[in-house]
């Protein structure tokens, strides 16, 4: 989801990372405050003092929005919900939750802290903007008044009960702890999610269509943003409650492909990929495995070398995010074979192969389970005889 971000620090244990399409943002802001903002609200001051308003503003909103999305992460990590990290983006933050709440309770609470933080950041900036304007610094209470509304504006808009939005994980988590159904919950929230996007979208479209190209663009592009990310969040939902009691074993591939380590580049491309049609083949001399070889190890080797290179040479070494054990959760699996890029996850008993994940395996799991529950067998019940057999 985020091809292109820059590390910035470290804040409480939380990597605080920038994607670059916040330059964008922080470009124009930069450049309407100063050119038009802040000359109509402190007249008379010169362009020099106005890109310093302008810097320490767009620097105070970047800080607001990062102490926003800390306080969501600070507030999951105390119900002991795992943080990919904090990454600003063109539309603002997201603190990544690695692990949906495991209950209302903690959702609501995640989800209700980043609001108070901007509501919070508003008051304070409020206070300080009263006291500038009573010292006579006209130029600093602006920025201040400046932080004040757009902390508002921030709380606010995250409030409207839109799911992803924080205001959408409250009505989400309010609903969940009312009926005891997740899935419920999450497709209501998320219509409203759909439906606050799409009003955006036709009030952007008219807003562009009455002259305000940029504004307008902005929030159609804000509303796509919204509505995507509404389904999105739908379906990995729904997905997460239909692995929810599974492990790698269920759904892994239990005859993995594997080439002994002593073999040429040459003859494991043409006697087990080529041949068996597959992408990935795992490097095992008596079970234990080496490493895995796919098409970036094999792309490294010129073919000219293919036939004095071993497979053991080329073989990648395995890592945390490309290995799993089998009795590992399911869903952690499918995390991994998103964010691993490979497409593939070895599943490894110690340093025994025991089998091999792609996302075909989850496709079929998931659509077994499904079959089943249409014939009334959920996957509960199915676990609870497998486990009492
Ligand atoms: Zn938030």
């Amino acid at each position: 989801m985020f091809p292109a971000r820059i590390r910035l620090f470290s804040l409480l244990g939380f990597r605080v990372s920038i994607d670059i399409s916040w330059f964008f943002l922080a470009f124009y802001l930069v450049l309407t405050l100063s050119t038009r903002y802040f000359p109509e609200q402190v007249p008379h001051l010169g362009l020099r003092a106005y890109i310093a308003m302008a810097v320490i503003g767009a620097a105070g909103l970047f800080l607001s929005i990062i102490l926003h999305e800390l306080a969501h992460a600070v507030v999951a990590r105390g119900f002991g919900l795992p943080i990919g990290g904090i990454t600003l983006f063109i539309f603002g933050g997201v603190a990544e939750l690695k692990q949906e709440p495991a209950n209302p309770r903690s959702e609501f609470w995640v989800a209700i802290v980043g609001p108070v933080a901007s509501i919070s950041i508003a008051a304070g900036c409020f206070v300080a903007a009263i006291g500038a304007e009573a010292a006579g610094l006209g130029g600093i209470e602006a920025v201040l008044a400046f932080l004040t509304i757009t902390n508002t504006v921030l709380a606010l808009f995250n409030l409207v009960p839109a799911f992803p939005l924080d205001g959408g994980r409250v009505l989400r988590s309010l609903i969940w702890w009312r009926t005891g159904n997740l899935m419920r919950a999450t497709r209501i929230a998320c219509w409203f999610g759909t439906g606050f996007g799409a009003l955006l979208v036709l009030s952007g479209f008219a807003l562009f269509v009455s002259g305000d190209r940029l504004g307008g663009s902005w929030q159609v592009l804000i509303g796509l943003f919204l509505a995507a990310a509404a389904s999105q969040a739908r379906n990995q939902t729904a997905t997460a409650l239909s692995l929810k009691d599974a492990t790698v074993a269920d759904l892994m591939e239990r005859a993995p492909l594997s080439a002994p380590p002593g073999i040429t580049v040459a003859e494991l491309v043409n006697d087990y990929l080529y041949r068996l049609n597959r992408k990935f083949v795992i490097i095992a001399g008596d079970g234990q495995a080496i490493g895995y070889v796919g098409p970036e190890q094999i792309k490294k080797v010129p073919q000219s070398q293919w036939n004095e290179t071993y497979a053991r040479a080329i073989a990648a070494s395995f890592t945390h995010e490309t290995v799993v054990s089998p009795a590992a959760p399911a869903i952690e699996a499918l995390r991994k074979l998103q964010s691993n890029g490979t497409g593939h996850l070895t599943v490894l008993e110690g340093s025994k192969l025991a089998g091999t994940v792609s996302e075909a395996n989850f496709v079929n799991f998931l659509s077994v389970r499904e079959e089943l529950a249409c014939i009334g067998a959920g996957p509960r019940e199915a676990g609870t005889a497998r486990t009492g057999g």
